[in-house]
């Protein structure tokens, strides 16, 4: 099934789990998959380093636990940025051959020392791509509230997400953010530039001050006064941290899912307990927002 009838008639609850380390094996993250299959999301899906082919197998064997043991529909990220189209084919075909037919196309950072393959130098090339050689799979794109970092405008930004959406992708998932302001601003600008394909919200609970710092310099994504406080006052207590970061995320996802937000996709980091405690605090919000839903719908 496509991932995008799930947006007609629901609110999505999605989640997103990294493969573990190199060395480790793939079967490790079993334990916190299934304490994630608890809660019941409508996809899981699994990052891929830029990097390279050589850990692409990781993220299968990952989105095939999820897809064929917990019956849960998996999402491969695919970046294009250092891949051929033998090797993006190639693992398209990997994919489907454990029936996992839903990617997140991304172009990838960029890894400082490293030729890209100069075949998707940006994530619209590689949509087209796969939505031409592929049109069995489903193909979801990143979207940047805050604006990516490297756009020469919020306009440009803006631009480059309609390709993608004129390219065949059918759903948007959205970096993390702090401030929901950011993001009914940003989704403003998509339906001023036509974009009407369903946007999740990217939401990342904090629960660690040197991590969140890190991803913020990375991503240029700002960070709220309010933010900055619990940050400030809580690094060196873990559970205060811990509780505190839960709270954020709990507030940011109640106001979102009471605008009306198409989905909400929560970054877990690989931790279940925390995606299980925010799924606790919000379950009734996402029930009556559905219920609405499907009462508007058959009442059309
Ligand atoms: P693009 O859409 O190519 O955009 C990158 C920049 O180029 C933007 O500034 C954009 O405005 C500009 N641009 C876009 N198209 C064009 C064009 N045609 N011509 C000129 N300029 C253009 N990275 C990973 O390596 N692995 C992952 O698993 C991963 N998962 C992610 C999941 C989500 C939900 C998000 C939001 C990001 C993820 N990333 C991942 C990070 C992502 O790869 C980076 O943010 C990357 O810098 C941009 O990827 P993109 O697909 O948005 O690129």
């Amino acid at each position: 099934m496509s991932l995008t009838a799930l947006f007609k008639d629901k609110t999505v609850f999605s989640l997103e789990v990294f493969p573990p380390k190199k060395d480790s094996p793939k079967e490790a993250i079993l334990p916190t998959l299934q304490q994630l299959q608890a809660i019941n999301p409508d996809f899981i899906s699994v990052t891929l380093g830029a990097g390279g082919s050589t850990h692409s197998s990781g993220t299968v064997q990952i989105t095939d636990l999820i897809q064929n043991q917990l019956n849960i529909p998996a999402v491969a990220h695919v970046p294009g940025l250092y891949q051929t189209k033998e090797q993006v084919l190639n693992l398209l075909d990997h994919l489907a051959e454990n029936n996992v037919k839903n990617i997140l196309a991304l172009r990838g950072d960029r890894i400082p020392g490293k030729e890209p393959a100069g075949v998707f130098n940006h994530a619209n090339e590689l949509i087209s791509f796969v939505h031409e050689k592929r049109p069995d799979f489903s193909i979801a794109s990143a979207c940047y509230p805050d604006c990516h970092a490297e756009a020469a405008s919020f306009v440009d930004d803006i631009a480059h997400l309609r390709q993608k959406v004129d390219a065949g992708a059918d759903h948007l998932i959205s970096q993390l953010f702090f401030d929901n302001q950011s993001f009914y601003d940003f989704k403003e600008k998509t339906e001023i530039a036509g974009i009407h394909v369903p946007i999740e919200a990217g939401i990342m609970p904090c629960t660690n001050k040197k991590q969140i710092e890190r991803i913020a310099s990375i991503t240029g994504v700002p960070l709220p006064k309010k933010f900055v406080a619990i940050l400030d006052r809580y690094a060196d207590s873990k559970e205060a941290m811990r509780d505190a970061g839960i709270a954020f995320a709990v507030d940011q996802i109640i106001d979102l899912v009471s605008e009306g937000v198409d989905g909400i996709h929560l970054y877990t980091m690989n931790r279940a307990d925390i995606a299980e405690r925010i799924w606790d605090a919000t379950k009734s919000v996402f029930a009556a927002a559905n219920s609405k839903k499907q009462q508007r719908a058959s009442s059309h």
